[in-house]
């Protein structure tokens, strides 16, 4: 599918261009933007900012209604007809708050809002409406519904900046039904295209892709799909901890200073038929018993190598009581804090896969389809939030990727964290208290302030 790796953060500029298609005229980053940034107060408007918890708090429980049976969480994968009941209503919410609406090709809703100064690139909020399977309420809706938040209230409280606004709802950022993941805000980044993106295989292996299931519900716009099509000055996003850092800190938020390393691998194990009944030990070539001594390996190996290691998705044929199982398609990640030691776990784990295909006389498809070096985001955008949180944050780092992983190698990024109970996300158990998600939409609020409040100290 996807051989690439990103090199992040190599092209960091800001964009001084807001319409929907233009050539970006990247200006090269000046010395002018650091210049507020050793100060710990917040920008003049962002200190009186408030928000209204109460109605971010409902809007979070609304909206999960659109979900597959979920008891206490929610399941709304990607382009499914809960998708689409999420998307229209969020299309409404910003319509109704006189938003340029636009949907691109890959499904992502962009809503822009005025500033005073139409020729800036607009900074961006955002995060994912769609979720994993059996997944929480507030992985993904609580950035783009914390972003709607912050517009509203903005707008009650005649709070108006220079830069445009524009929030968004990327799609597919999980890879839960289709592979790979980053589905939309990938193509964005320029790491891959509109093409390979509908051709997005589901992970059900049942053969329907990105492409054929939005068009199905009505989501395959003429919007911008990449930064060179639609640039923006910065991006943030509010999301779940998934970890246990502001807890045991004792603090609701956080500010979000980089990621561990991430590898995503897929194999294809090709044996041979056979009788399950009648054919003796002695020379199988059983996919699935190769597979299964890899799946072995690759937990092994995240302790041999301190770091994580986690096997996705399995598939196994032919079906039935009575097959040897002659193909075996294996999925999983590794992940790594330091890039030598993902590095390492990535050429240990491939020359044992290919060791054991060897020896079960198995045909073997390798291919690690996913690169993402363990990174830092924006200094300047990280410095945003921190003022921001203020007092009631600490710094943080996340050990998955995000939308803002993509944007993060485009423009100025940084995330915040809110605390989440006992770190548990990707769960129907997944829980943020509702005054701490009240202060993870003031820091986004309030960051995005700081940040426009900085890009004036730019000529
Ligand atoms: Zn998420």
């Amino acid at each position: 599918m996807f051989a690439r790796s990103f090199v992040h953060q190599s092209s960091r500029q800001v964009s001084r261009h807001g319409s929907w298609v233009c050539n970006p005229h990247r200006a090269a980053r000046g010395s002018l933007l650091l210049r507020t940034y050793a100060s710990s107060a917040n920008a003049p408007l962002a200190e009186k900012f408030a928000v209204n918890g109460d109605r971010l708090w409902e809007d979070i429980h609304y909206t999960a209604q659109w979900s597959a049976p979920s008891p206490g969480g929610l399941t709304r994968l990607c382009a499914t007809e809960h998708d689409k009941h999420a998307r229209d209503w969020f299309r409404d919410q910003v319509l109704a708050l006189g938003a340029d609406y636009k949907v691109n090709a890959t499904g992502t809703q962009f809503a822009v809002f005025p500033g005073e100064d139409s020729s800036i690139a607009p900074i961006a909020m955002g995060s994912h409406l769609d979720s994993v399977a059996t997944g929480g309420k507030f992985d993904g809706p609580l950035g783009v519904i914390g972003g709607l938040e912050v517009i509203r209230s903005m707008k009650e409280q005649g709070v108006k900046t220079r830069a445009p606004l524009v929030l968004i709802n990327w799609t597919n950022e999980e890879g839960a039904r289709f592979f790979p993941l980053l589905g939309s805000s990938i193509v964005y980044a320029g790491q891959s295209t509109v093409a390979e993106a509908h051709a997005s295989l589901s992970n059900d292996h049942s053969g329907i892709t990105m492409g054929s299931e939005l068009a199905k519900i009505g989501y395959v716009g003429d919007g911008p799909n990449t930064f060179q099509e639609f640039p923006i000055s910065a991006h943030f996003e509010i999301h779940v901890e998934q970890s246990t850092d502001l807890e045991k800190a004792g603090k609701p938020v956080g500010w979000v200073e980089g990621w561990q390393g991430m590898t995503w691998y897929s194999l294809e194990l090709t044996g041979e038929d056979g009788h399950a009944n009648t054919y003796k030990m002695y020379g199988r070539r059983d996919a699935l018993q190769g597979a299964a001594k890899i799946i072995t390996a690759v937990e092994a190996l995240a302790y041999k190598h301190n770091g994580d290691s986690t096997v996705t998705n399995i598939i196994s044929g032919p079906w039935g009581a009575c097959n040897i199982q002659s193909n075996t398609k294996v999925s999983f990640c590794l992940m790594h804090k330091e890039a030598e030691g993902q590095l390492a776990m990535g050429s240990d784990i491939e020359k044992q896969i290919k060791g054991i295909a060897a020896l079960h006389g198995l045909e073997l498809k390798l291919k690690r389809d996913i690169y993402v070096p363990p990174g830092d985001f924006w200094p300047e955008a990280i410095d945003c939030v921190k003022r921001a949180c203020g007092d009631k944050g600490i710094g943080s780092r996340t050990g998955t990727g995000h939308d803002s992983t993509m944007t993060t190698t485009l423009v100025p990024t940084a995330m915040v964290f809110v605390r989440a109970k006992d770190g548990i996300s990707h769960s129907a158990k997944e829980w943020s208290d509702k005054d701490d998600c009240t202060e993870g939409a003031l820091a986004l609020g309030k960051a995005v302030l700081n940040f426009d409040e900085l890009m004036k100290t730019k000529k």
